[in-house]
């Protein structure tokens, strides 16, 4: 690799509590970000001033020395650093990554309250007690800070939660098709439900681009996600249909799909309204649903060769053969006592 990051002169992300950052994956832990929208003016202001400045001052070597960034030079293949290419220094705020609010339609084994308010009434029965115990939705005031600023950039990044569930994220697509018809909305949807409205203004935006969550097929899907993979076919179908956008897949991989990944791609070539081009999303958190803590190498090594050998010319699945062993008793314990728990929540079992 021998590109540089530019998120640090070009993109900002506000994540599921209104926290700010300069992406979804630099380390800064949860409670130092950069800010939070709640306490911040004004955000073009904000990206010119102290925190973007000393932020800066931190890349002066490349994204390569700067410890935070260890989830882009570490290892996993396609990194988030990659989606900030087209992004060029010194022409100010282009990228935004916008969350406004943590509420879900699912709960997915692999999240947390942090970012799905279904989590919430599940943190007790898991016993969790570090997690977010309300549902956060930002401020109508704060609401016009990311309004102000859409007119000028060039990608709109609209994450959730879930994104269609919250008609916050409509007025955003309103504002993009009348102020900067051009500049690009990419939504992360796990395609659970879809309302009407969202499709009748998606069908006159210039530049969509769409990411559906299908870490698995039918009832693997279920368990994982909380959620009804037939409706959510329905769904990819009707959105291609009617908007004309072929989303992507996006599993993210864990130790609950890891030996299934083949199927989501050939359940992908029966489908005119899907891509199938990469796979990048590994799950890290909880360390206990990550593959490589529960796996060793060989068996990693294997699964992945018996499904991808095939075709890894033709995708970038890379990072499913970067995925690094460490395997722990321990980790293998909590497994199994999540793994309990979450099969009497679903009603069945894995
Ligand atoms: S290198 Fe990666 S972690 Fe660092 S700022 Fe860029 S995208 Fe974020």
């Amino acid at each position: 690799m021998s590109f540089e990051c530019t998120f640090p002169w070009t993109g900002m992300t506000i994540d599921p509590q209104g926290q700010i950052n300069v992406c979804c994956t630099y380390r800064n832990k949860r409670g130092e970000p950069l800010g939070n929208i709640s306490d911040v003016e004004d955000l073009e202001e904000f990206f010119l001033g102290d925190s973007y400045t000393k932020l800066r001052a931190d890349f002066k070597d490349g994204f390569r020395k700067n410890p935070k960034c260890a989830s882009c030079w570490k290892s996993y293949g396609t990194t988030v650093a990659h989606s900030s290419l087209p992004f060029k220094k010194f022409e100010g705020l282009q990228y935004l990554e916008i969350t406004t609010s943590n509420v879900c339609n699912q709960s997915c084994a692999t999240c947390s309250s942090y970012a799905s308010s279904q989590w919430i009434k599940l943190n007790p029965i898991f016993n969790i007690t570090d997690q977010p115990t309300k549902a956060w939705s930002i401020s109508d005031k704060d609401f016009d800070k990311i309004l102000k600023i859409i007119p000028t950039l060039k990608m709109v990044h609209i994450k959730g939660g879930e994104p269609f569930a919250d008609m916050k994220n409509l007025k955003i697509i309103k504002a993009v098709r009348e102020t900067n018809p051009w500049c690009i909305i990419q939504i992360c949807s796990n395609f659970q439900m879809i309302p009407e409205a969202f499709i009748k203004e998606l069908k006159h935006c210039k530049r969509v681009h769409a990411s559906a969550s299908v870490d698995a097929i039918g009832k693997r899907f279920d368990w994982i996600r909380g959620g009804d993979f037939k409706q959510v076919e329905y769904n990819i179908d009707n959105f291609f249909g009617r908007t004309g956008v072929k989303p992507s897949l996006a599993p993210c991989v864990s130790i609950y799909n890891i030996h299934h990944l083949r199927e989501i791609y050939d359940w992908a070539q029966t489908k005119k309204s899907v891509k199938f081009y990469e796979i990048s999303n590994i799950v890290k958190w909880p360390m206990y649903h990550c593959a490589g803590n529960i796996l060793t190498q060989e068996e990693i090594d294997k699964t992945i060769s018996d499904q991808f050998d095939d075709i890894k010319h033709e995708f970038n699945v890379d990072a499913l053969y970067n995925i690094k062993a460490q395997p722990s008793i321990s980790q293998r314990n909590q497994l199994k006592s999540f793994n309990d728990t979450m099969n009497k929540v679903r009603g069945f079992s894995l």
